[in-house]
């Protein structure tokens, strides 16, 4: 669908951003509008204020555009790509098609180990959904040493990847040589890859980020192919024990002042966000990020809400994930099984997008959007009058959940049984047997046998009598 636009503009250079401020409502806005069931001329206008960003490089043909920011559904992104030592194309291809099929809404090619041009443009050429990716990653793999890299190495890369297609990249131009010192006293110091590759070449180069230093450069670059920044915090929290400290923040005001120079050149830019961190500070750390980033759509990863859980990070993060989207993130970095012990799979893939589909949605759910719960009401409906195909249509992940049911119960009579085998035929509650036939009768009856009172009371908490002060549970602080 992308291509569309090509077309149109003839290969002219122009962001959303910039159409948007011009008054023009895209292609690309009226087709997330369709989808989305918004607005165009909003999406329009959250994307011109910067609220809202469309991923939509002018060579990503195969590309059906998406909207992220707060005014849209919150979405998820799969990390795939391969590592010095496992996958390769086949492999790669067919985490996307197993993420986008479960419904991730961005892809990022993560590819640190070899053919990465190679797998990027299968990648590319073969995916509607935005890809995105960490530019420095691939200088690093043509590199000896990170030493070794110089400025334009990195710049070059930020167009090469550009002119592939590339539709978000994340940069790490947040990380200052004055930021440093502040991660030292950390349990887990630098854990982002970019952050902690740029914050060793800043002290071996002894020179500030290059990225920072060149951001005009960079801001060119994507200007001219519509890349949408991911603006990386290479300094995010690795443990609950580092979170919302002062080398995060510094490095968010950072993004912040950079966020409003891109504005100036109308390249979209999304701001990255942690990490781990514990639930009772996760919607701070959102309301921070809107603050000193003047509301651009916030992207976090995760977060991980304790550090307690390898093997099962794609619960732990995905907790601080609904929470964040809750409270006004806008993009949900998944987290598979895998995360801290290996590379994912494809069913660690799986597991991960799963995971994080519940968490947007959940969080869609809590913020209200219009619509947002019609699907688990139908799925309600269809679980209570046992219309078990119904329920596994409506399911996220179809295929388990009639497994699931398969597993005890595969004959087909049972797909229209008034009971599963979790609780067997005579304790199914849901039977209409249990239903509540007759009840207003049965009210009236005792009712007029002068038990009114008891049950009055019973149906309203208003009417039950608070118990005194000293009995209650003292409060914790
Ligand atoms: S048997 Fe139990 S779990 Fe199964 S449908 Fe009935 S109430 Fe639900």
């Amino acid at each position: 669908m992308n291509s569309a636009r090509t077309r149109a503009l003839g290969g002219e250079p122009a962001t959303q951003m910039h159409y948007a401020r011009k008054g023009l409502v895209t292609e690309q806005m009226r087709f997330i509008g369709n989808n989305e069931k918004v607005d165009p001329d909003l999406i329009r206008a959250e994307v011109a204020r910067g609220r809202l960003v469309i991923p939509a490089n002018i060579h990503h043909e195969a590309l059906d555009p998406m909207g992220i920011g707060l005014t849209l559904s919150c979405k998820i992104n799969a990390n795939i790509g391969n590592s010095a030592v496992s996958s390769e194309v086949d492999g790669e291809l067919r985490k996307l098609d197993t993420a986008v099929k479960l419904g991730a809404d961005t892809v990022m090619d993560l590819s640190t180990g070899g053919a990465i041009d190679e797998i990027r443009k299968a990648i590319i050429s073969r995916s509607r959904v935005p890809v995105g990716t960490v530019p420095i990653y691939q200088v690093v793999s043509e590199l000896d040493s990170i030493e070794a890299m110089t400025a334009d190495d990195l710049i070059d890369m930020v167009e090469h990847q550009a002119k592939q297609g590339v539709d978000y990249m994340t940069l790490h131009a947040g990380v200052l040589l004055r930021h440093l010192p502040l991660a030292r006293k950390r349990i887990t110091g630098i854990v982002s890859r970019g952050g902690s590759l740029l914050a060793a070449w800043m002290l071996a180069r002894r020179r500030e980020n290059p990225l920072y230093v060149h951001w005009d450069k960079i801001l060119d670059i994507c200007r001219r192919h519509d890349v949408t920044i991911s603006a990386g915090d290479g300094l995010r929290p690795g443990c609950l024990a580092d979170a919302s400290d002062a080398a995060q923040f510094a490095e968010l005001e950072t993004l912040g002042e950079l966020t409003m120079r891109a504005w100036e050149k109308d390249v979209q830019v999304m701001i990255e966000g942690p990490g781990h961190v514990p639930m009772d500070q996760i919607a701070m750390n959102v309301e921070m990020q809107q603050r000193i980033c003047h509301e651009a759509p916030f992207y976090v990863l995760g977060p991980l809400v304790t550090d307690i859980a390898p093997g099962y990070d794609h619960i732990t993060s995905a907790i601080g994930a609904a929470l964040a989207g809750q409270a006004g993130a806008s993009l949900l970095c998944y987290v598979t099984p895998k995360e801290h012990l290996g590379l994912p799979n494809e069913q660690d893939v799986r597991q991960g997008v799963i995971a994080y589909k519940i968490a947007a949605h959940a969080a869609d759910v809590a913020r209200h959007r219009p619509g947002a719960r019609d699907r688990d009401d139908e799925l309600s409906r269809a679980r209570f009058d046992f219309d078990w195909e119904r329920q596994f249509q409506l399911s996220l992940d179809p295929e388990t959940a009639r497994a699931m049911h398969d597993e005890t119960l595969p004959a087909e009579y049972f797909k229209s049984a008034e009971f599963c085998s979790m609780c067997g035929p005579k304790f199914c509650s849901m039977q209409t047997k249990y239903r509540l036939d007759g009840v207003e009768e049965v009210l009236a009856e005792v009712e007029g046998s002068g038990a009114t009172e008891r049950l009055t009371t019973l149906g309203n908490p208003a009417a039950v009598p608070a118990a005194p002060l000293a009995s209650r549970p003292a409060p914790r602080h």
